[in-house]
């Protein structure tokens, strides 16, 4: 049973979720939420993280679910940064590439289960950083860097702090007036372009082709696109796919999940139904007279799934699973009743006798159900009779 459920919270999944969807609910948030996109929310990124790393763990989540955050921190397992997290999960370079490559940039790019099918160009604006083209990244008038007087060339400033009586310490921090680079220029020979930053923020319009059975989660890397740095090769902007829910269609890898519903004279004496594609197309599906569907049966139409990505004249199925919608209350006068059973297959008839006990059946109302479960697994803060099913009195 599952104590507590703040890491499931800040995911925004249930404690019953699957791998998958957590893994999903990681994604979106992560995106939003990184750094980089939202440098105030820092502290929500990380609260992000650590719950992921444990989820995403069997071992550790299983341990979660019997023990909380206590368990968890008793344990004494994982710790990973936040970003290590982030990276090891989009797969962004590691610290050796990092030194010599400018950082990797992520996208969501949230995509409808049409534009998968047909395939889609979307154009995706982004702001991001050039080379300033005034002072080709020099920041200001070549040969006038001088020596920062601040920090005598250094890039480090050494404090001294009274901290009690008679203690001081040395505070090293980053020289304020040459951001650290021991040069700077005169404030006349600065580049009006860029003030010195030698790169300007730039808007750049990617186009994106999603192909035809791309999935949800892939990624579109644009390679070199990231933000440029004097002396950087600039990284990737990598675009991650989010697919949206479709009203009628659930997609299961390759195979298209659909319910439909049908009338009981439908499940027993046959039909014909009609299924609208995501290509636009009407499909006729036919079951037999006699055929008889049941509640719950799963049929398939072949090759009527999605397109097979880098293959897109194969395509996957397309699954449909029945719900039969059986009659309201006395939809049939009593007298033709009996005509009816005629026609059904026959019923067993139960003998009874004497030493057996005669009950009523009572309806049943959903929602009182419901409450009263409820009020089970949270008796502190709901008081609700301890009553397992409630019926109806009529
Ligand atoms: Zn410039
Ligand atoms: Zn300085």
């Amino acid at each position: 049973m599952v104590h507590e459920t703040g890491y499931y919270d800040l995911l925004g999944v249930s404690p019953n979720a699957s791998a998958e969807e957590i893994k999903k609910a990681y994604r979106k948030l992560a995106l939003k939420y990184h750094p980089d996109k939202n440098p105030s929310e820092g502290e929500k990124f990380k609260l992000i993280s650590q719950a992921y790393e444990v989820l995403s763990d069997p071992k550790r989540r299983d341990l979660y679910d019997q023990g909380g955050e206590q368990a968890i921190k008793e344990g004494g397992m994982g710790g990973s940064s936040p970003m290590d997290i982030f990276n090891m999960f989009f797969g962004g370079g590691g610290r050796m590439q990092r030194e010599r490559k400018g950082k990797n940039a992520f996208h969501q790019l949230s995509v409808t289960l049409e534009e998968m099918y047909n395939g889609t160009t979307r154009k995706l604006g982004l702001q991001k950083n050039v080379i300033c083209e005034t002072c080709d990244g020099y920041g200001g008038k070549k040969g006038t860097l001088e020596k920062c007087s601040n920090c005598k060339g250094r890039g480090v400033q050494v404090k001294v702090q009274q901290i009690g009586p008679g203690m001081i310490q040395q505070i090293q921090s980053m020289c304020s007036d040459c951001h650290g680079e021991g040069e700077k220029f005169n404030s006349k020979d600065r580049c009006k372009n860029c003030n010195g930053h030698k790169v300007e923020r730039k808007k750049k319009i990617l186009e994106v082709h999603v192909d035809k059975g791309m999935k949800d989660g892939q990624k579109i890397t644009f390679h070199g696109e990231g933000d440029q740095e004097p002396g950087l090769e600039p990284g990737d902007v990598i675009i991650v796919l989010d697919q949206k829910d479709h009203p009628v269609f659930k997609r299961q890898d390759d195979n298209l999940m659909m319910m439909m519903n049908i009338k009981l004279v439908e499940a027993l004496c046959g039909f014909k139904k009609t299924i609208q594609t995501l290509d636009n197309r009407t499909l006729v599906i036919t079951s037999q007279p006699g055929e008889v569907i049941k509640h719950g049966d799963l049929k398939c139409v072949q090759n009527e799934g999605m397109p097979i990505y880098r293959d897109p004249y194969e395509r996957g199925q397309l699954f449909v699973q029945f719900q039969v919608e059986f009659p309201e209350k006395h939809w049939l006068p009593e007298h033709l009743m009996y005509q009816l059973e005629r026609l059904l297959p026959p019923r067993e008839d139960v003998m009874i006798t004497d030493d057996m006990e005669e009950m009523e059946l009572v309806e049943v109302d959903v929602q009182t159900q419901q409450k009263a479960h409820k009020g089970e697994a949270y008796e502190e803060d709901y008081d609700a009779p301890r009553a397992g099913v409630q019926c109806q009195t009529q």
